[in-house]
């Protein structure tokens, strides 16, 4: 009887974020990424959005390893909080390892973990596992799946992955290996990305955007060429650049993170520019437009990003004008579109043309369609299957995907956050809420998981809050002091006095009221007809509902 395997999700199950998994045998206990989630507007003034790690608090001092599947921040972004804690090595390829690194050397943790670059094809003994690393196309250099070999058998997962036929860099993935491990021993479980599970077809390759961006610097001679795309998107950044060295122009970059990521991908021979061709941002202005290029982060129009404060005046290292074209290679994330779009709008008063995917194929997904997971679970044929990396729609479009092609439904286990598929020699089960894989939110120098500080915050950005303050002497039953009422958010200057003046008027009623009868009050009872009133006159008055505070004092 081989020892049984459990595989606990973390995150990621559920949403496009904070991927986090952990497998387990004896005790060993293997991470499979540690990513962030970035919030939504519904988190307001939260940075960012942790796995949930607390699976780990007893258990974190055998883990034995990490691997991390690729350098995007939903599969890195939270390794920092976990090294806090716990020391352990972590495997990647070196394109990986090299974003880590940098990672986190800036936290000041990189002794709390021992890199491993690992190579394509490699084979790795990771505790009682044993890893065997194969390439797979993405939208970031150097993705791996990972082959894992378990007690209970060989668990494969896909990592992020599209099928790129002609893969900028010429780094297949490597389906032909993949379909020999299914042959011998066969795969138990299929851990599959499920991002683009709901969207027919396949997903363009992206040796197709080069051509795009020749087209581009065509129709733009003369003028200056500002591209922004991710700053680890690699392969992009190396069609831009080959378009842009065609035209005759010098590469200039911008932006903190494309700098970092196009000079560990510079030394590690992913991205080729001449060094005869690469331009200081400092001295763009010494260069006619028509020989420059820049290549920029800020495609999300994210607030301190490079480009935005570009559009917005405030660049240390250029100033926009009609000579100039931006061309955003990315597709707005959902929920980022009115912020592009106003940045867009920014870049347009500026006097810039502004190309984006409305008008060109500038930019293509990195996760496949369903014509591509096709393909994958055609040659993997595992016996076990859990849709991973994707909102809810996203793993039940997966599931039924799996079910199109002939696998049995109660073969296909959906697990969400804090759930368990357990392995053993019978077969495969999923365990509900093992932890509650709670999202963990990083508000500043805190983590906390309480949902109902955003509520709070979502009242206060929409409707504002009303303080009201008053003093009462029990034993004379009067109002010794106040009531003050005051508000922030909650009325425009030119009706401030007016209203706060009735609103004062109409507690001091109430209060009085509450003081005229006989029985004792308590300052909680006192407290709730404060609210009450000015609860009540708010909302009749001015029909809205802020958040109201009362302060009240007994004497
Ligand atoms: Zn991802
Ligand atoms: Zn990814």
């Amino acid at each position: 009887m081989a020892a049984d395997v459990s595989i606990t999700f973390l995150g990621g199950l559920g949403d496009i974020g904070r991927n986090c998994a952990v497998i387990e045998s004896e005790g060993q206990l293997l991470v499979l990424d540690c990513g962030q989630l970035f919030p939504d507007e519904l988190m307001p003034g939260a940075e960012s959005v942790l796995p949930d790690l607390r699976y780990l608090d007893d258990k974190g001092d055998r883990i034995i390893g990490c691997i991390v599947t690729h350098g995007h921040e939903d599969h890195i972004g939270a390794l920092a909080p976990l090294l806090e804690r716990f020391a352990f090595p972590i495997y990647g390829s070196p394109f990986t390892v090299g974003m880590v690194r940098t990672r986190l050397e800036e936290a000041g943790l990189l002794h709390r973990a021992e890199l491993f670059p690992v190579a394509d094809n490699e084979r790795r003994s990771i505790g009682l596992f044993d890893i065997e690393f194969l390439p797979v196309t993405h939208s970031v250099p150097c993705g791996l799946i990972s082959a894992i070999t378990t007690p209970q058998g060989v668990i494969v997962h896909s990592s992020d992955f599209k099928l790129d036929l002609s893969p900028v860099d010429g780094r297949f993935t490597d389906l032909t290996r993949i379909g020999a491990i299914a042959d011998n021993p066969g795969i138990r479980l299929l851990l599959c990305d499920s991002t683009n599970a709901d969207v027919p077809g396949r997903s363009a390759s992206e040796s197709e955007i080069g051509p795009v961006f020749e087209h581009v610097f065509r129709l733009n001679q003369g003028r200056r060429v500002i591209t922004a795309c991710f700053s680890s998107h690699i392969h992009r950044v190396q069609q831009i650049v080959g378009a842009a060295l065609a035209d005759g122009r010098r590469i200039a970059t911008l932006g903190m993170s494309m700098k970092r990521n196009m000079q560990l991908a510079r030394e590690l021979g992913l991205l080729k520019i001449p060094d005869t061709h690469v331009l200081d941002i400092e001295d763009i202005d010494d260069y006619p437009p028509g020989e420059v290029c820049v290549v920029s982060t800020g495609s999300q129009a994210e607030a301190r990003s490079a480009l935005a404060l570009a559009a917005f005046g405030d660049s240390r290292w250029i100033e926009l004008s009609d000579t100039d074209t931006v061309v955003l290679s990315s597709q707005a994330i959902p929920g980022n579109e009115a912020r592009v779009g106003r940045m867009i709008d920014e870049l347009t008063r500026c006097g810039a043309q502004v190309l984006h995917t409305a008008h060109l194929g500038l930019h293509t997904s990195g996760h496949g369609k369903q014509d591509e997971l096709k393909v994958l679970h055609s040659v993997a044929r595992p016996e076990w299957f859990v849709p991973v990396h994707g909102e809810y729609h996203h793993m039940v479009a997966h599931r039924a995907l799996a079910v199109g092609m002939g696998m049995a439904a109660d073969r296909i286990l959906l697990a969400t956050d804090g759930d368990q598929v357990r392995l053993t020699d019978e077969g495969a089960s999923l365990v509900e809420k093992v932890t509650p894989g709670s999202y963990v939110f990083v508000h500043g120098d805190l983590t906390e998981d309480d949902h109902d500080v955003f509520r709070e915050r979502l009242i206060l950005g929409d409707e504002g809050v009303v303080v009201a303050t008053v003093t009462v002497s029990m034993d004379s039953r009067e109002i010794i002091g106040g009531p003050a009422v005051e508000s922030r958010g909650w009325l425009g200057v030119d009706n401030y006095e007016t209203i706060t003046a009735d609103a004062n008027e109409e507690l001091r009623k109430a209060i009085l009221i509450a003081l005229e009868g006989d029985e004792a009050i308590t300052q909680a009872a006192l407290e709730r007809r404060v609210r009450r009133a000015v609860g009540g006159f708010v909302n009749r008055r001015t029909g809205r509902r802020p958040m109201i505070v009362p302060v009240v004092t007994v004497v």
